[in-house]
């Protein structure tokens, strides 16, 4: 592969909470809005084909994605999930996705359910029509909520009349490992920031580790911290300052506790997930985040595969072993040992 020369450049507001980026000689950068977010692709350069068409390829790939998932379109495989059905047929890829979340709910113990809908729904976070219900209402949609609800038999989706799903917690995660497998069809570098989920494809150069910032929670202009992160990973952060609505003096965010029906009441500001798999670093840092920092802990001490960095409201940043050469200014920084 070539080298890319080291530039590092902190693009931390515009890519939202991360990133650094090398200059290459062939450096493409295409931005679309996708999936309710901004997202942006920037390909370096390629063994196979040229920059161009790697990040057209891409572009094609996000906008089939959203096709098939988008709750806001009518015939997408969400929107038919979520119609007074009990039984469908859906795409390779929905149910590939549907029982990629099952096990991310299974394995968090419920704090990651896609079939938080309904209860998102009451408090707007689908469409932006936001608002805060009673106790009584949130308390019988929330009976509605269960991932045991809905199951997959091949391309078959069995599930009960009043369930529906939110794949937001999951499908940028999916997304990510969609365009990672194309830019290694092409042996290219790129750098995807698909709206707070960062992929990196190839290694930045043979020597150099990719560094990546996450964004301060208390003040999102500006990162709590950077560190060195490898190649062909996701870097994925859920954060309550992500989207949230203001209603009496008080705040309500958009991560919601599956066993309240509420915004999860955490004690971390941010969880980020590090790992190969995008799609479960997603669903994990949903999870971990309605979780808290103790059970987050030691989840992060039992998934060794994955790295964390989990920013707490006591201004603290825990990290295990995998995350190297932190810095931060505003926070101390503690290990995980495991
Ligand atoms: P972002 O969308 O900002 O990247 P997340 O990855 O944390 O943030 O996902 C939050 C989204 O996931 C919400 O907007 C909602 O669609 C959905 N969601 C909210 N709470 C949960 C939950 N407990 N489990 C699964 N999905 C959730
Ligand atoms: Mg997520």
């Amino acid at each position: 592969m070539k080298k890319v020369v080291s530039v590092l450049i902190c693009v931390v507001i515009v890519l939202q909470f991360c990133s650094c980026v090398p200059a290459g000689d062939t450096k493409v950068t295409e931005n679309i809005t996708a999936m309710n977010t901004v997202m942006q692709i920037t390909v370096f350069n390629t063994s196979k084909g040229t920059a161009q068409e790697v990040a057209e390829k891409m572009i094609q790939r996000i906008k089939e994605i959203e096709k098939l998932f988008d709750a806001n379109l009518s015939d997408s495989d969400t929107s038919r999930i979520n119609s007074a059905v009990t039984e469908l047929t859906v795409n390779d890829e929905t149910a590939e996705l549907l029982n990629t979340a099952k096990k991310a709910s299974e394995i968090t113990g419920g704090a990651f359910d896609i079939t938080i809908m309904p209860v998102l729904k009451l408090w707007g976070f689908n469409d932006g029509n936001y608002g805060v219900a009673d106790d009584d209402v949130i308390k019988d949609f929330l009976e509605f909520v269960d991932y045991k609800n809905i199951s997959v038999a091949g391309n078959t989706v069995t599930k009960n009349i009043n369930t529906q799903i939110s794949l937001g917690g999951i499908a940028k995660g999916y997304l990510g490992d969609e365009l990672l497998e194309i830019a290694e069809e092409y042996g290219a570098t790129a750098l995807l920031s698909l709206g707070g989920n960062i992929v990196l494809c190839g290694n930045k150069s043979e020597s150099e580790k990719w560094t990546v910032g996450i964004k301060n929670p208390n003040d999102t202009e500006n990162i709590a911290c950077s560190f060195e992160c490898d190649g062909n990973k996701s870097v994925v952060t859920s954060g309550a300052y992500e989207r949230y609505f203001e209603y009496s003096g008080k705040t309500y965010h958009h991560i919601i506790d599956p066993k309240t029906g509420y915004p999860a009441d955490s004690d971390l500001l941010s969880v980020t997930v590090i790992g190969e798999n995008g799609a479960f670093c997603d669903a994990f840092s949903t999870a971990l985040f309605v979780m808290g920092k103790e059970k987050s802990v030691a989840f992060a001490k039992e998934h060794n595969e994955f790295d964390f960095i989990l920013i707490t409201e006591n201004n603290e940043i825990l990290i295990t072993d995998g995350v190297t050469d932190i810095e931060s200014e505003n926070f101390t920084v503690k290990s995980i040992q495991r």
